[in-house]
């Protein structure tokens, strides 16, 4: 294929090391934490570990008891009421340094794509230093993070297997993550017993993400024939969960957490479209969460989406799920024209969507007028 400006540059994919699927499979976790406590015991180094795990589950015994945690080890819980800032990743990898805990034999994030990005994230500065906004692009990340296992507690974003980890620059407003190839796991476990307790609506608007992150794909022009498989089963899978009764039962959680890391493993070869450049619009000026915001920005996108969108409603009105709305009526123009610029500065995906010319689509009063829809 001959250069395009769509050409992301990247030759080899790189997939996540090794996984461990299947009920119960959390309880593997300390198996593979002692083996890197042996190693770095026999090393004279450091074989403590350091958890980020979701808040959801302080207090809960089962993940402490399964994760093999010992007393020395680091515990931070993470709050998910705000999506990582580069600032936030700044102060929790210094606390570390602070508490002498620099060089942990592994690191391992337990949750949703926020913990799993802060795991990500925190693994790559503590070895290479300086501040996370240093290695939001692509490619700056010098040295391999510590090594790091994630457990994804909730399905849909594919952070278990992608090469990036989302982080928002509050200074810059840029909303960009360390996209590298050490930014993949070492090891994950997909384990479905563990999104048992995740809320339906947010088990539905986590769980869209794969299904629209596909449908944008495959709708692309960047195409990629190994992309566009992964997407392609993505989004049966996604099907076969969310036009059944009951979304949530074994089988189809276990169908969706398969979903969320093929979905995982189709962005690494491929682009989103639309939909996920007017989330991120609302994520920067409104601080609407990613997964949801794709759902809200839905809303918008009949005439480019027609029969994703249908079937995204047929499933939304078969799970019995709320789609907030009315966001962006009587914003202040400075908004308008904030959600304008946070949006269209998407250039690669739009391009990927509408062609190089898409501001000949995507006018200013034309995205204003799409915004108003949400
Ligand atoms: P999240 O981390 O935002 O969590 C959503 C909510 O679910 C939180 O309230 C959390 O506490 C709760 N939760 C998680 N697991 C639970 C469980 N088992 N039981 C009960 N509650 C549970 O989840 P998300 O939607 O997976 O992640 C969104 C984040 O992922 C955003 O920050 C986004 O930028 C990022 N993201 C990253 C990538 C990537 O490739 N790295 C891709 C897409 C999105
Ligand atoms: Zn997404």
């Amino acid at each position: 294929m001959t250069n395009s400006i769509l050409e992301t540059g990247i030759r080899l994919v790189r997939n996540v090391d090794r996984y461990n699927f299947g009920w119960a499979s959390i309880r593997e976790l300390s198996g593979h934490l002692e083996k890197r406590r042996i190693i770095s015991r026999e090393k004279a180094a450091d074989s403590r570990v350091v958890f980020f795990i979701d808040q959801f589950f302080q207090g809960r015994d089962s993940i402490i008891a399964n994760g093999g945690i010992k007393p020395d080890d680091c515990v931070i819980f993470v709050p998910t009421s705000e999506e990582p800032t580069t600032k936030m990743i700044d102060q929790l990898t210094g606390n570390l340094r602070d508490f002498g805990c620099e060089s942990p034999c592994a690191v391992v994030g337990i949750g949703g794509g926020i913990t799993l990005d802060t795991a990500k994230a925190v693994s790559n500065l503590l070895t290479n230093g300086g501040l996370a906004s240093d290695y939001q692009g692509w490619d700056l990340v010098k040295v391999p993070g510590i090594y790091k296992i994630g457990i994804p507690t909730i399905s849909g974003t594919g952070a278990e297997a992608t090469r990036t980890c989302v982080m928002t620059n509050p200074v810059s407003g840029l909303k960009l993550g360390m996209n590298s190839d050490y930014t993949v796991f070492d090891q994950i476990i997909l384990d479905p017993e563990l999104t048992g307790t995740v809320p339906r609506n947010q088990y539905f608007y986590t769980g869209m993400d794969a299904y629209i992150h596909c449908f944008e794909s495959l709708s692309g022009s960047y195409r990629n024939a190994i992309g566009d498989a992964f997407s392609r089963e993505t989004m049966n899978l996604c099907r076969q969960v969310f036009n059944e009764g009951d979304m949530m039962s074994a089988i189809n959680r276990e169908r969706l957490m398969v979903a969320s890391y093929l979905g995982g493993c189709a962005i690494a070869s491929s682009y989103v479209g639309l939909v996920h450049p007017f989330s991120a619009g609302l994520s920067v000026v409104l601080g609407t969460h990613h997964c949801i915001g794709n759902c809200i920005a839905i809303r918008a996108m009949d005439e480019f989406y027609p029969h994703a969108c249908t079937e995204f409603w047929r499933m939304a009105e078969l799970q019995k799920i709320e789609v907030p709305s009315g966001l962006c009526n009587n914003l202040s123009d400075q908004q308008y024209m904030d959600l304008y610029n946070a949006t269209v500065i998407h250039q690669k995906p739009l391009t990927n969507a509408l062609g190089e010319d898409f501001k000949k689509v995507l006018t200013v009063d034309k995205v204003i007028e799409m915004f108003k829809k949400m």
